[in-house]
């Protein structure tokens, strides 16, 4: 329904997705995960057109210079994307930054960047790979164990509401601000020790999956092109790589860290 708001264009704009719906359901009623598309009511993010000559406020959902980290995170084996910030969750020190999750991140782009070209030709879609730029917000993502709390992920009343209007999500890639709203956990505490959570791994895949589709042209060449086949293309992706399980719930994310 959230499509209809929009025109096409304005609805290609925000891809976003990995729900952890255990809230109320973002959309179709049936109870199963949707894709949270992210309304947007303006390309530049809650900027209205300038009004007597005056600069439009900036997106709200953009980190503040005093939520940034001092350097942004660059990784060898994800050109194009930086970290800009990074906030732990309050109870899970393991999801501050950390080399251990860089590597976890390293790990994952490299592989989407060798065969995302080979998935696109596979389904014998054309595509134009060229470099680009998108910043990350790793942030609080779990909308039972983080809350709703001001710029959480699923902060949707908040700083967020532009680019996630709808709770839940694990991720958000926003095309016109080029940026991606990320989970802060790539670590996960298991055993007595950290190791790679294979759940964020998930997400992130299917988040570089729409920033390749944007970035390399893939909806150009197949315009009219509709968030749902952005969605479903994501998901083969992910099925392409061989990964068997599905995203978690808010629920299940939650017992299993308290429960650690
Ligand atoms: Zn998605």
């Amino acid at each position: 329904m959230l499509i209809r708001r929009f025109t096409l264009t304005k609805a290609l704009l925000v891809a976003t997705i990995v729900l952890a719906v255990d809230g109320p359901a973002a959309a179709g009623g049936s109870g199963e995960p949707v894709p949270g598309y992210g309304g947007r009511a303006t390309a530049a993010g809650a900027a209205a057109p300038p009004i007597g000559g005056l600069p439009p406020p900036p997106p709200v959902a953009l980190p503040l210079p005093s939520e940034r980290l001092a350097q942004p995170i660059l990784l060898s084996d994800c050109p194009g994307l930086r970290i800009v910030e990074w906030r732990p969750s309050k109870d899970f020190s393991y999801t501050a930054p950390s080399d251990e999750g860089q590597k976890v991140i390293a790990k994952a782009c490299k592989t989407a960047f060798a065969r995302y070209p080979e998935f696109l030709r596979s389904k014998n879609m054309q595509f134009r790979k060229e470099a680009f730029s998108v910043s990350v917000s790793m942030i609080p993502a779990n909308n039972i164990g983080d809350g709703k709390d001001p710029r959480n992920m699923n902060d949707v009343d908040g700083r967020m509401r532009v680019t996630q209007p709808n709770c839940c999500s694990w991720g958000i890639f926003d095309a016109p601000l080029s940026f991606l709203f990320l989970r802060n956990d790539p670590i996960n505490f298991s055993a007595g020790k950290n190791v790679p959570n294979k759940y964020f791994v998930r997400t992130f895949l299917h988040e570089l999956a729409h920033i390749f589709n944007s970035k390399w042209h893939v909806k150009e060449v197949y315009f009219p092109y509709t968030m749902s086949a952005d969605e479903e293309l994501a998901e083969d992706w992910i099925e392409y790589l061989g990964i068997k399980y599905k995203t978690e719930s808010s629920s299940e994310d939650w017992t299993w860290k308290k429960n650690q």
